[in-house]
């Protein structure tokens, strides 16, 4: 889009359930549709937004949400903070799947897991029709890649870890890799909690994929799986530095934190870029294997681990 603005990069959107469907025994897939996504912003990759969930009744507690002023200075954290609890809209954060602004959807996947909380809750009991009100890129604004943190730079060696919440990013990463003819080679390994959750994706032709399936115990086949490859040789993993000094604070520094959200701004140079997502803990274990054990310098890494099991988002 020419001409964009210096605005807010995301703004709300009122959409509704156009489609839901189960696509395998953990995920459901649910389009959204609004008239207002002819705006929505499509830089692709692991375009993250957040999505406001109805309260009892399908209520709304934000009666200013969409003021024009409100929308223009992007205050829609601000108001949605000042609100008493009962008032607050429940909010996640999820992944742009699609986005299909000439027809006016958006595809999200949701995970469909044990303890659902009311994203869960919502993408197993939807209807057609129901309604949400998504927090995403503007495409009119210049700054609507505002939510992406996949930014390999001159990268042409990438390696994509995740589990089940980073299935929807990575896919769209790869296809995104692979639409935009992009040459390089990687690797993507997920773990999925079956393996009826494997999928089939589209990938550049020097990109391998290994899912594995949860195994009773998170991250657990993911760290197996790395080991594996990075003994094998295979994967080309190239030592910044000696495994010694430095590289122990390094290693240690995040081990009490709840969560874990260090990105580099890109990719530093043409070697290794390396993205990984999903369980804090297990992005943590994942960390201390790529940093600690294997010499990665930890500014060619973007590690997100953003939900804790037994931790409700907010
Ligand atoms: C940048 C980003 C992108 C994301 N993209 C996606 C996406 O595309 N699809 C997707 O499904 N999720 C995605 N997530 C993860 C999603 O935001 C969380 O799983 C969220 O907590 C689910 O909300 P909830 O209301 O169901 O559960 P909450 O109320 O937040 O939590 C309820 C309980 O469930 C646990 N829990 C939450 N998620 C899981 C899980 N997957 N497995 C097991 N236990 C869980 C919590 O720890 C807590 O104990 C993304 C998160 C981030 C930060």
């Amino acid at each position: 889009m020419t001409g964009r603005l210096d605005i807010p990069g995301f703004r709300p959107f009122h959409a509704h359930v156009a489609s839901r469907e189960k696509i395998s025994e953990s995920f459901v897939r649910i389009v959204f549709a609004s008239p207002e996504f002819s705006r929505l912003g499509t830089d692709g990759c692991d375009q993250r937004i957040k999505i406001l969930f109805p309260l009892p009744g399908g209520r709304w507690g934000d009666p200013h949400l969409f003021d024009p002023e409100s929308v223009a200075q992007g205050m829609w954290y601000q108001q949605w903070k000042a609100l008493d609890n009962d008032d607050r809209n429940p909010v996640r954060t999820y992944t742009i799947r699609k986005a299909d602004p000439e027809n006016g959807e958006m595809t999200v996947e949701f995970v469909s897991h044990s303890n659902p909380g009311p994203a869960g809750t919502f993408a197993q009991q939807c209807r057609i029709g129901d309604e949400v009100v998504i927090i995403g890129p503007d495409a009119s604004s210049r700054h609507s890649d505002l939510g992406i943190d996949f930014r390999p730079g001159p990268s042409r060696h990438l390696l994509l870890m995740g589990d089940e919440t980073a299935v929807p990013a990575i896919s769209s990463i790869l296809e995104h890799l692979h639409d935009s003819a992009w040459q390089g080679s990687g690797l993507a390994l997920t773990e999925v909690p079956r393996k009826s959750d494997f999928r089939t994706l589209r990938m550049p032709s020097h990109f391998r994929m290994y899912q594995t399936a949860t195994d009773g115990h998170k991250g657990a086949s993911l760290l197996e799986r790395l080991k594996t490859l990075a003994a094998s040789g295979a994967a080309g993993f190239t030592p910044d530095r000696d495994q010694t000094g430095e590289r122990i604070a390094d290693v240690e520094d995040l081990s009490d934190a709840d969560f874990l959200w260090e990105v580099p701004p890109q990719g530093p140079d043409d070697g290794l870029y390396a993205w990984v997502a999903g369980e804090a803990s297990m992005v943590r274990s994942l960390r201390r294997f790529l940093v600690g054990n294997l010499g990665l310098d930890r500014h060619r890494i973007a590690f997100m681990g953003y939900y804790r099991e037994g931790k409700r988002e907010i």
